[in-house]
């Protein structure tokens, strides 16, 4: 006969210890008793954990989104690049800005600016890979880290990024707006090792060119 003892924490039931015992263990006996402490302590550890599980996940992603912010973005892309400089192979890095969004938030208002922000993410996030990561950079901008991914794949990579946004519009139950998105990025290879804040203003200077070429396009330099 099983005996099972709820786990729960302030009336949330977390899971049960079951054991299974040829003799029944009576609820008045020491060994219940026991067991009954023994099960609280276990939940309240794993309520512990669970709290500081989501404690971390919150530092790390970006409340309006939901995908990573600009901390985590940093702690990425510093062990991309060491993991590119031990490992003597290449990553990619994009950034990503929306075309004339402070026209769409004075035409629209900036909730559904942020509507926008969101199904950026949501889209972009479909056509990348696995182990790429997208992060809100800032305001309107985001970046992309590629692991092992050269200037070719990384260009190609964000052409699909910027077809994606393109083919279609934003659409909610009253509103179709059509946006646009710029993109710009450098090559980053164990050839010409870069720090952190090149890497960056390099990837700036890309984005630069693309919007002062007409914006809704891609620079790899
Ligand atoms: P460009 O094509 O040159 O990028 O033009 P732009 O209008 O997008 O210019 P810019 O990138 O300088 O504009 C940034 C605007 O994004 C200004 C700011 O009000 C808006 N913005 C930044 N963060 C947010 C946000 O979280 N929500 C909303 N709705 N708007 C934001
Ligand atoms: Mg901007
Ligand atoms: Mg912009």
């Amino acid at each position: 006969t099983p005996a099972v003892i709820p786990m729960a924490v302030k009336g949330t039931t977390l899971g049960a210890l079951v054991i299974y015992r040829k003799e029944p263990i009576p609820a008045a006996s020491h060994e219940f008793q026991f067991l009954y402490v023994y099960t609280s302590l276990i939940a309240s550890i794993i309520e512990h954990a669970l709290i500081d599980m989501q404690a971390q996940m919150q530092a790390k992603t970006d409340s309006l989104t939901g995908i990573a912010n600009h901390r985590m973005f940093q702690e990425q892309l510093q062990r991309e690049m060491s993991r590119a400089d031990r490992r003597r192979s290449e990553f990619g890095f994009v950034l990503i800005d929306i075309d004339n969004f402070k026209i769409i938030n004075d035409t629209y208002g900036h909730l559904v600016g942020d509507r926008i922000l969101k199904d950026l993410t949501q889209r972009v996030s479909l056509v990348i890979r696995q182990g790429d990561l997208l992060a809100r950079y800032g305001g309107e901008e985001f970046a992309l880290i590629l692991p092992d991914t050269g200037a070719a794949g990384a260009q190609r990579l964000a052409e699909r990024v910027r077809e994606t946004i393109e083919c279609r519009p934003y659409e909610s139950e009253d509103l179709r707006i059509p946006y646009s998105i710029s993109l710009g990025g450098p090559s980053y290879n164990r050839k010409s090792p870069r720090d952190r804040d090149s890497l960056i203003s390099d990837s700036d200077r890309a984005l630069y060119l693309s919007k002062s070429n007409g914006k809704n396009r891609v620079s790899i330099c």
